[in-house]
């Protein structure tokens, strides 16, 4: 009980029964015209859509059935999110952290807190103390530093960004990120005179044996004033992705 007729149930071997059956061959001709109208004018339907962008219309549209390629490759590389040049980080959990510091008042999450402390133990044998300023932040922590400081040297966000990270910004939200003075020279701390110091000179050569390294040399990328105190580790795995993974800025924050 079959009344399908046998040229459009068999495909592989209709080639010669349609050319016996004129009707069919025309029928299957039109057909296939058809196909090609219809598909042409669904491939052409998100172009000539006015009220949408192109770029919405064609992801919304066009069916994907290949994965979408690695965004390295693409010539086109997608923004990175960021705000006044600083880019967003996630808030360490608090039973990542460890004390580097006898009153337990700064914390690094445990690697870099280890490192650190070695890092600190080499310097002093050669007679360089390295003080701890500041080392994992929260959010309202942050949120503080930004808001009401610039409040209180009457500076705009721009201006206040240059010197200091918006709340969820913050590299010390990672807790990889240490701000270090020069024991024997307190009044460089968070200075750029911290440079001439011998601690920032120690760091300058050592600092990467214990996998810390400076988060904003002069002319960084991300447009942030050099800050030769504001050390990240950069030690393991997670640290590594946190910083570098997807961080290649856009051409117009580079200056
Ligand atoms: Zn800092």
């Amino acid at each position: 009980m079959d009344d399908i007729p046998e040229a459009l149930r068999e495909t592989s071997t209709s080639q010669t029964k349609l050319q016996s059956t004129p009707g069919l061959l025309m029928g299957g001709i039109l057909g296939i015209g058809m196909i090609l109208m219809l598909g042409g004018a669904f491939l052409m339907r998100p172009v000539s859509s006015p009220s949408k962008t192109s770029s919405s219309s064609v992801t919304s549209v066009k069916p994907s059935p290949t994965p979408t390629p690695i965004p390295v490759s693409s010539p086109t590389p997608e923004p990175i999110e960021n705000l006044l040049g600083h880019l967003e980080y996630k808030q360490a959990p608090v039973s990542e952290l460890k004390a580097i510091t006898s009153d337990g008042r700064i914390k690094l999450r445990h690697n870099a807190a280890d490192q650190f402390i070695e890092m600190q133990r080499a310097a002093r044998s050669q007679g360089i103390i390295l003080t701890p300023i500041s080392g994992f932040r929260t959010v309202s922590e942050q949120n503080y530093l930004f808001f009401e400081i610039q409040r209180q040297r009457n500076q705009n966000p721009s201006q206040r960004a240059e010197v200091s990270a918006p709340p969820n910004y913050s590299e010390h939200h990672t807790g990889y990120a240490i701000d270090i003075g020069d024991g024997k020279a307190p009044a460089t701390n968070l200075s750029p005179n911290f440079e001439k110091t011998a601690a920032f000179n120690w760091l300058k050569n050592n600092a990467a044996k214990y996998s810390f390294e400076l988060s904003f040399p002069p002319d960084n990328p991300q447009g942030i004033s050099y800050e030769p105190w504001h050390w990240r580790y950069v030690g393991d795995q997670e640290s590594l992705e946190t910083f570098y993974k997807a961080k290649n800025l856009p051409k117009s924050l580079e200056n």
